[in-house]
């Protein structure tokens, strides 16, 4: 830990907790930290806010794997956030005394066309832009696996398994496996239509590659964790697992089970 002391803190501008915030870096550089205004020059990046805060701050922040995330939370814990803004000596107390520990996060990468490439942290997900269904072919690997007609598709990492994936009766998966899992989202099942149905897990060695059916809506759009982006002259969208994995600072004794149960239960 010691060597890391260049703090990066990612957090909305104008934000009623503007004097705990200021309270927060005075009491980092008390400390020995160094404040810096790029978050290039950082080896610690701390977003302030919530679960979507830490999900922006990886994202603006270009997913590096050379850093250590920390989520502070501005309410309770959550999911990314092992830290709360009202507790600042705890949060000390934690770093000084190796309190801590690194935990890794698999991701997923999510390629558009030839073109562009994302990563996503919690999840991937594929849906219509106007109230009509949106037909997509999937494919496992290079097997064609079924065509999907309904909502859309949420494909998440293990961590986003207890989002947007979690609402559409996923299993929660243990981080330590590096997996990805594909939910429907109202699927149309008839005479018709077939899709599985159920929720499916597929390892990091596979890819799954979506085809979008032009079959009159052309507005589909894609979320990538809290940031969507149009998809409307798309042709295909290939997911995998990939082998960065987002660091960030765990206090000993608040595994993901933990949290799991602390949110859930
Ligand atoms: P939001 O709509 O403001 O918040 C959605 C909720 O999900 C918040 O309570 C957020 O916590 C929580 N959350 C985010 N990631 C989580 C995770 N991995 N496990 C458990 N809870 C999580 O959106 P947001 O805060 O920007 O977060 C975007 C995420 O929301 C998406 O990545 C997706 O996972 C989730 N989402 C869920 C649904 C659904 O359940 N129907 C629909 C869309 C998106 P904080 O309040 O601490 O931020
Ligand atoms: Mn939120």
């Amino acid at each position: 830990m010691s060597e890391r002391k260049n703090i990066y803190f990612f957090h909305k501008t104008a934000t009623p907790f503007e004097d705990k915030i200021k309270r927060l870096k005075s009491v980092a550089l008390d400390n020995g930290f160094n404040l810096v205004d790029q978050f290039e020059d950082a080896n610690i990046i701390a977003s302030i806010g919530g679960d979507g805060a830490f999900l922006q701050s990886v994202r603006k922040t270009g997913f590096r794997d050379d850093v250590l995330y920390v989520g502070v939370s501005t309410g309770q814990l959550g999911f990314y956030c092992d830290f709360v803004l009202d507790d600042i000596s705890g949060m000390l107390d934690a770093m000084m005394n190796e309190q801590i520990e690194v935990r890794r996060y698999p991701t997923i990468q999510v390629q558009i066309d030839k073109d562009a490439s994302f990563y996503c942290l919690n999840e991937c997900s594929i849906r219509s832009g106007i109230i009509k269904t949106l037909s997509l072919d999937l494919y496992i690997d290079e097997l064609f696996f079924e065509r999907f007609k309904g909502d859309g598709m949420v494909i998440s990492t293990p961590t986003g398994s207890t989002g947007y994936n979690k609402s559409l009766n996923g299993s929660i998966v243990d981080p330590k496996l590096p997996c990805m899992q594909i939910s429907e989202v109202a699927s149309i099942n008839n005479n018709h239509y077939r899709t599985l149905g159920s929720s499916f897990i597929l390892s990091n060695q596979r890819t799954l590659e979506i085809r979008m059916v032009n079959d009159g809506n052309t507005f589909p759009i894609i979320g990538m964790d809290n940031e969507a982006l149009s998809i409307r002259n798309s042709q295909f969208i290939r997911i995998q697992l990939t082998d960065k994995r987002i660091k960030t600072v765990k206090l000993k004794d608040n595994s993901f089970w933990h949290k799991v149960k602390r949110s859930f239960l």
